[in-house]
């Protein structure tokens, strides 16, 4: 073999012919690279992957958290004051900015590895050749001389010189901005200078196989591709921000400006009362560095990371961020039929052969027009046996085959002396193939498809021996009879040529056909999307079927699994087209089954519901489909199934390709959104209330309640972990028994605003009556009294918003060990200042007595109790109103 040459010097690969690029990779167009090769290739050029934006270091990322422009004000503040008096204050708040500044890093960089673990999941697989055996490998592995499979649907993974191309035809608008599939072929070109587009002999990364087949050497992979070289393309997982996250940064920059408003006037107020400025100065700065939420935008983004990642454990792979959200405001959920409602374990069970139906277990291969038939199921397929002695190819097709192998009939056997010397292979458009095989000393042309499409091409039927004209009623009757049973029909026909026929314009030589039988294939339904469907319903969803199958079967299997009741209507893929756009809009809100439609119909029926103002995801899996996916307000492609194309377009991958995942995803969606907000609840309830705390002190009469140093500390204990282990409270029960969240409401909706507001004045208001009462008693740990009771007060606030309806003793402690532990963690750290005597110095506390720890306790203990009753009003309102939510029994908290 020649030794390989660098790809990078010969950027002309196209006026080369095909083994001489191979031979100059040092590869083999049949065989590939030979696998010990491999290794040493990807230690000299890398991964084959475009490079992204540089990502920010881990140390930019940190010194970003003590650059912010309130905490440099604090420092400034603080070693002012330490110069001029107690060095050891300065150097305690220096302290806890680091500390503050670490958490808040490790949330970011939490938040980042989460996007990055979701990203690495996304990742693309390509199919090569190597020693000879095809086998599916992360694309990123590619290298130069790799010989790499193309089939419909396919994202190229590398630049590759073709060296065999059927029918193919390249999506390249990525590249060249040509809109119109372009067509492949394999032979050399003359011009060195041809632009990319017409290249034909090349396939280019990121552009997608549209049509037919190819096999190609990889010239170039990773940054030295066509792509490579304009990088910065691509789009990638995560880079997306949410709406959620785009409102939220807003409603961060509003909250801040209100705080710095108000910290700038308890700065006035406090030397206006004869405070000492730079006193002044530490606790208005202190106060606007602990309000402000600057590390809400991070937890958000760990609350979806982490989410999103869970729900890949459960087989959802979210491809884009936005969804998470999306996903609970989901009206609609249009799924294919095949594979996602049904098992996809298709078997023949039925024919309809000689004018009589018959068990396909009666079909012997001995007998004429059988024998014919299951020639014909086994030719007219693209079957082939995996080394492992398994069918590997299509269901439909690996049913037919199976039921000709059955019966004792070879594909690799009958190819023998029946080569396959030319194909129109299946699309779903065409809803057929044919294939035309040396017979004797003629030909003989199979094809197979949709029953009302291959009887209209069909003049005769065989019987026997013999032919007699076809009697059209009768077959259809006999197709619709099977599909009734929600069997999947497929006619079989055959023609022989004396002369091989010409195909163009493609379909030519399907006429005049002789029926050789209907065969039927059961599909079962998937148990668990019956269940499905009826949580779909209790939750506000509708789901609806959309499948190229046949309107009987398909009405058969939606009736089985409860997608198509009393009052749902049907519609076909032809009458859809004869429906005016307007009378669409009309009806679409009552159609359950589309059936025989072409997946360019389906961007229709996305549209019209989007109209209405439904929020729609649709399943999808061909390239075809990729349309709609993008359109969808939820595009869902097929993990198993799919093609990359349809994966690309999509901004959900179902892994198991099951429709009951969706409705499992949808849970997840609204479980995240539900956590998000209770986080966002929790930390801006607290941040007003010490805002609150110090701006009413004045007012009362009262001294300031609280030292700069202990500020900071409330913000440090109760903001960072407690609120992230938020993200592991479980559902709401009856989460999927409520209706779909509109998607324009805002996140403050439903309460949120009031439920900070007095709930902030009442944490306030607790900690200034322990304030006043303390100082009025007079005693002399008044301060660390106050202070206690707001940083308790803000945990019993965090457990008791942890749902918003069912209360802490329904929900159970132990049911968020997390959350449990932040508590425990933050008490016993607060617990910590007050009585190890070295840090009360510091923080400015002194140890309480017992009863004094009892009060605080009791003190803190209000707001809990507050929000608890808060709860309970609602829940026997709802309960008045016959809610379902509140006592419904499915739901699991
Ligand atoms: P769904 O939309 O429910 O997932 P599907 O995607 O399998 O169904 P298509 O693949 O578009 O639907 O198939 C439409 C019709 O084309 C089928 O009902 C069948 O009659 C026919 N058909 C399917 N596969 C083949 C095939 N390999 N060869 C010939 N005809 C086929």
């Amino acid at each position: 073999m020649a030794v390989e040459e660098t790809p990078s010097v010969a950027p002309t690969w196209h006026t080369l012919d095909a083994d001489a690029v191979a031979a100059r990779l040092g590869s083999d167009p049949a065989r590939g690279l030979p696998a010990r090769e491999v290794g040493a290739r990807q230690a000299r050029y890398g991964p084959n992957a475009i490079r992204e934006k540089a990502r920010r270091s881990k140390l930019r990322m940190l010194l970003a958290q003590v650059t912010d422009f309130m905490i440099l004000l604090l420092i400034a503040a603080a070693v002012i004051s330490g110069m001029l008096g107690n060095l050891e204050d300065t150097l305690v708040i220096l302290g806890i900015v680091v500390l503050n500044a670490a958490v808040s890093f490790a949330q970011e960089l939490r938040a980042e590895r989460a996007m990055e673990a979701l990203k690495r999941m996304a990742a693309a697989t390509a199919t090569v050749v190597r020693d000879g055996q095809p086998q599916a490998v992360p694309a990123e592995a590619l290298v130069p001389g790799d010989v790499v499979l193309l089939e419909a649907g396919n994202a190229v993974p590398a630049d590759l010189r073709l060296v065999e191309a059927v029918d193919l035809k390249l999506g390249e608008a990525a590249l060249t901005g040509e809109s119109l599939p372009a067509e492949k072929l394999a032979g050399p070109l003359a011009d060195p200078g041809l632009p990319l587009g017409d290249r034909h002999n090349m396939a280019f990364k990121g552009t997608a196989v549209m049509y037919g087949r190819g096999r190609g050497v990889a010239v170039a992979t990773g940054m030295q591709t066509e792509l490579g070289r304009i990088a910065g393309m691509l789009e990638s997982v995560g880079e997306t921000r949410t709406p959620l996250q785009r409102r939220l940064t807003v409603f961060g920059q509003q909250l801040a400006i209100g705080a710095l408003a108000i910290c700038a006037l308890v700065f006035v107020i406090g030397l206006l009362r004869g405070e000492p400025a730079l006193l002044m100065l530490l606790t208005a700065v202190s106060l606007a560095v602990a309000a402000i939420p600057e590390a809400m935008p991070a937890v958000v983004t760990v609350l979806l990371a982490l989410g999103a990642g869970r729900m890949a454990r459960g087989n959802a792979l979210i491809r884009r961020l936005p969804a998470v959200e999306t996903l609970g405001s989901v009206t609609y959920i249009c799924s294919d039929k095949t594979g996602t409602l049904t098992r996809n374990e298709m078997r023949v069970v039925e024919a309809f052969i000689g004018g009589g139906h018959i068990a396909s277990v009666a079909l012997d291969p001995a007998r004429p027009p059988a024998d014919a038939l299951l020639r014909a199921m086994a030719l007219c397929n693209d079957v082939v046996r995996a080394p492992d002695g398994r069918p590997l190819g299509d269901p439909t097709e690996v049913a037919l085959w199976q039921a000709a192998a059955d019966a004792g009939i070879d594909k690799a056997a009958l190819e023998r002396n029946a080569a396959r010397v030319m194909e129109q292979p299946f699309d779903s458009e065409r809803k057929r193939m044919t294939t035309v095989h040396l017979d004797g000393g003629g030909f003989i042309a199979y094809t197979k498809g949709a029953p009302e499409i291959v009887l209209a091409l069909c003049t005769g039927m065989a019987i026997g021996d013999g032919v007699v004209p076809l009697d059209p009623e009768q077959a259809t009757r006999a197709a619709e009879r099977m599909a009734e049973d929600g069997l999947r029909v497929l006619a079989v026909a055959c023609r022989r040529w004396d002369m091989l026929p010409g195909n163009d314009p493609p379909g030519a030589l399907e006429h005049d056909l002789t029926l050789l039988g209907l065969v039927g294939l059961v599909d079962p339904p998937r148990e668990e999307v019956k269940t499905a469907v009826a949580t779909c319903r209790a939750a506000g969803i509708v789901p609806v079927m959309i499948t190229g199958d046949h309107l009987a079967t398909a009405r058969a299997i939606a009736r089985q699994l409860g997608i198509l009741t009393e009052g749902g209507m049907v519609l076909t893929g032809r009458e859809l087209r004869m429906l005016p756009e307007a009378e669409l809009r009309r009806r679409v809100a009552q159609i359950r089954v589309y059936a025989r439609v072409d997946p360019a119909q389906k961007i229709r029926i996305v549209a019209a519901l989007q109209e209405q103002g439904e929020i729609v995801a649709m399943t999808g899996d061909g390239v075809n489909d990729a349309p709609a996916l993008a359109r969808a307000d939820i595009g869902i492609a097929m993990g198993q199934a799919g093609t990359d194309v349809a994966r690309e377009s999509a901004s959900l991958v179902l892994l198991d390709d099951n429709f009951a995942t969706i409705v499992t995803a949808v849970r997840e969606g609204r479980r995240i959104y539900d956590n998000i907000r209770k986080f966002v609840r929790y930390v801006v309830t607290c941040n007003t209330a010490e805002i609150w705390t110090v701006f009413l002190a004045p007012f009362l009469g009262l001294p300031l309640p609280l030292l700069p140093i202990q500020i900071l500390w409330i913000n440090l204990v109760t903001d960072g972990l407690p609120g992230l282990a938020l993200a592991a409270e479980s559902a709401e029960r009856g989460v999927m028994q409520r209706p779909p969240r509109p998607p324009q409401e805002g996140l403050l909706a439903r309460g949120m605003v009031r439920h900070m507001l007095w709930f902030g004045l009442l944490m306030a208001g607790v900690t200034l009556l322990t304030q006043a009462y303390a100082i009025g008693a007079g005693l002399e740990h008044w301060q660390t009294m106050t202070f206690t009771v707001l940083t308790l007060s803000q945990m019993g606030q965090v457990m008791a918003v942890r749902s918003d309806r069912d209360s802490l003793f329904q929900q159970g402690l132990r049911s968020n060990l997390p959350l449990l532990g932040a508590v425990v963690l933050t008490i016993v750290l607060q617990l910590a200042v007050i009585y190890i005597p070295p840090l009360n110095p510091l923080f400015g506390t002194s140890p309480l007595t017992a009863v004094e720890l009892l009060m605080t306790f009791v003190l803190s203990s209000v707001v809990f109790a507050a929000i608890e009753i808060d709860k309970y009003v609602v829940r026997s309102r709802a309960h008045a109103r016959q809610m379902p939510a509140v006592d419904s029994p499915s739901g699991k908290a």
